[in-house]
């Protein structure tokens, strides 16, 4: 076949390509049994209300304990969740592990507020995604107003938008928050926030970087915390390292912060001792 294609495909076939897909088949692998043997978990940042400084949420956030490399994080195992078929294991292990974190500290009496989830692009090829989402929730006896999931702008390209609008109604209807991630860094068409059911806008953290010094970060953190609330969206600033980034978001209106400021992820059993300890900043 490859000789009825002709010379160029005998070309392409170079020594280099060979070394990266023997590298991604082992890249697979290595998540797989990460996977089986527990070391994919959830780290958990909380989210600040600004106004009263108290903690409202979380995002969960994947970590891989790396038997040899130590805590990874996602950019040293991206392909977890780009790949198809991992992005839906992976993504159904953190569910799952969410869910059972959320019950836990319910049931010790411990308020966690609302955890975000993050959801990629390749998961929403899934068309069960939902379903099984809100399945698992039930299974783990957690109420869906507990849950935010958290997409970014890359699901709405390349798939049809009724199929992802359909997945997002089935989230948004039962109780699930929504929240557009790292807003203006992709195809920020404004169509989304209106076409959607989106409850919240995240500002993405490379708006929030250097926003002191920076005055067009400024203007446009300015002008998404506009858009949000003019829209009756709540607006999440990311990536808070500073006072002042706190201060400015907090005078201008944003309602909630994340960032190294308040908090850096944490792992789940240092949850509940965290919500207890917490004392509101001076912002
Ligand atoms: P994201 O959802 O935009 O998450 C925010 C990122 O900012 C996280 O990176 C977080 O650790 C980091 N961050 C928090 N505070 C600060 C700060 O003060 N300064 C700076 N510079 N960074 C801060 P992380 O944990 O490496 O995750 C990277 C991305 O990987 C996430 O971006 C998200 O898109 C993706 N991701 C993480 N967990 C999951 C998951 O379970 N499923 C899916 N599908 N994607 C995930
Ligand atoms: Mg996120
Ligand atoms: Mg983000
Ligand atoms: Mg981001």
């Amino acid at each position: 076949a490859a000789k009825a294609r002709g010379r160029n495909c005998v070309v392409m076939y170079t020594p280099d390509m060979r070394l990266h897909i023997e590298h991604k088949a082992s890249v697979t692998r290595g998540i797989q049994e990460a996977l089986q043997w527990g070391q994919i978990v959830p780290f958990y940042q909380p989210k600040i209300e600004l106004v009263t400084g108290r903690v409202v949420g979380f995002e969960a956030l994947a970590r891989w304990r790396h038997p040899q490399y130590g805590l990874l994080t996602p950019a040293a195992f991206s392909s977890a969740f780009e790949d198809p078929e991992l992005s839906i294991a992976v993504g159904e292990s953190i569910i799952r592990q969410v869910a059972s974190d959320v019950r836990r500290w319910l049931s010790q009496g411990s308020d966690c507020g609302r955890v975000a989830v993050n959801l990629s692009s390749a998961q929403f090829n899934w068309i069960g995604l939902a379903k099984r989402f809100l399945e698992v929730l039930q299974a783990a006896d957690v109420p869906t107003n507990r849950l935010e999931v958290e997409i970014t702008e890359t699901v709405f390209m390349g798939r049809s938008a009724t199929h992802v609008a359909k997945a997002l109604k089935q989230f948004h209807e039962s109780g699930i928050r929504i929240a557009l991630d790292d807003f203006g860094t992709g195809y920020a068409s404004l169509i989304h926030l209106k076409q959607f059911p989106v409850d919240d806008i995240k500002i993405d953290q490379s708006f929030v970087k250097d926003l002191e010094n920076d005055a067009d970060n400024a203007a446009i953190v300015l002008a998404v915390i506009e858009l949000g609330l003019s829209l009756g969206m709540d607006v999440i600033a990311e990536g808070v390292e500073t006072v002042e980034q706190a201060q400015f978001l907090k005078a201008k209106g944003c309602q909630q912060a994340q960032g190294n400021f308040f908090a850096h992820p944490m792992a789940a059993k240092d949850v509940p001792g965290f919500l207890q300890n917490w004392t509101v900043p001076p912002v």
